[in-house]
C-alpha cells in the first residue's frame, strides 16, 4: 500500500474531525451566547427599574397620607376631649382640623396618581417577566435538543479520534509534516484523489505521465496546478 493512501485516508479521518468540531464550536456558541436573551433580558431589567421608582414614589404618598390623618385624629381627640374650653382656643382647633383635612385631600390626590403611574408600570413589568420566561422556555427545550446533539457529537469525535490514533503510525514522519503544513495553507485538503484524469482539489487536468507517477509506490507527485499531493487508486 502506498504512502499517499495512508495520507488520504488520514485526511479523511481529519475533515470528519473538523466537520464534528465546527458543528461543536456553533452549539458552543449557541449556549454561551444568546443575544435575544440579552435583549429581552435587559428590557425585563428596565422595566423592573421603572416600576421600583413609582413603587417607591407611592410608598412615599402612602406615607404622607397617612401622617396627615394622624394629624388630624390628634387635633380633633383635642377638640372633642372637653379639656379646651376657650372658644378662641376652640375655633383655633376648628380652623386647623378644616386645614388640615384639605391639605388631606391633595395629598389624597397625589397617592391616586402614584397609584395609577404604579399600576401601569406593574403592568408593564408583567408583560416583560411573561416574555423573558417564554423566551427562557423556548430556549431550555432547543437547548436541551443541542445538548443532546453536543453529546452525540462529543462521542462521535472520541470514536473518529480512536480511528485517527489506528491510522496515524502508518504515516510517515515527514510525509506527516508536510501533510500538516499544506492542510494549514490549502484550506484542509493537503491531498486531492485523481477523479477522470483531474485533480479532485482544483479541477486541474493531469497529464498521463504524471498520472503514471502517482501510481508508482515509490515517490510522492504533486498537482502541477495547486501543488497537493496527488492520490490515485
Ligand atoms: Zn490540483
Amino acid at each position: 500500500m502506498s504512502t499517499t493512501f495512508h495520507l488520504y485516508r488520514l485526511q479523511e479521518i481529519d475533515s470528519e474531525i473538523d466537520k464534528v468540531q465546527r458543528r461543536l464550536d456553533e452549539i458552543q456558541k449557541i449556549l454561551d451566547d444568546n443575544q435575544e436573551l440579552k435583549r429581552v433580558k435587559a428590557h425585563f431589567e428596565a422595566c423592573e427599574a421603572e416600576q421600583g421608582k413609582t413603587e417607591k414614589t407611592l410608598r412615599k404618598a402612602e406615607d404622607e397620607v397617612k401622617k396627615q390623618r394622624v394629624k388630624i385624629e390628634q387635633t380633633e381627640s383635642m377638640l372633642y376631649s372637653g379639656n379646651v374650653k376657650n372658644p378662641k382656643e376652640v375655633q383655633d382647633l376648628q380652623k386647623k382640623s378644616e386645614s388640615l383635612k384639605r391639605y388631606l385631600l391633595s395629598l389624597e390626590d397625589v397617592q391616586l396618581e402614584a397609584m395609577l403611574a404604579n399600576d401601569e408600570k406593574n403592568d408593564v413589568l408583567r408583560e416583560a417577566q411573561k416574555d423573558l420566561d417564554a423566551l427562557k422556555a423556548k430556549l431550555v427545550q432547543e437547548h436541551s435538543q443541542l445538548a443532546g446533539e453536543q453529546s452525540g457529537l462529543e462521542k462521535e469525535k472520541t470514536r473518529i479520534l480512536q480511528e485517527r490514533d489506528v491510522a496515524l503510525p502508518a504515516v510517515q514522519a515527514d510525509h506527516l509534516e508536510l501533510y500538516n503544513k499544506l492542510r494549514k495553507s490549502k484550506r484542509g485538503v493537503a491531498i486531492a484523489a485523481i477523479i477522470d484524469g483531474g485533480c479532485s482539489a482544483c479541477g486541474a487536468t493531469l497529464t498521463p505521465a504524471l498520472q503514471q507517477k502517482v501510481r508508482s509506490v515509490a515517490q510522492m507527485a504533486y498537482c502541477s496546478s495547486c501543488q497537493r499531493i496527488l492520490y490515485g487508486n
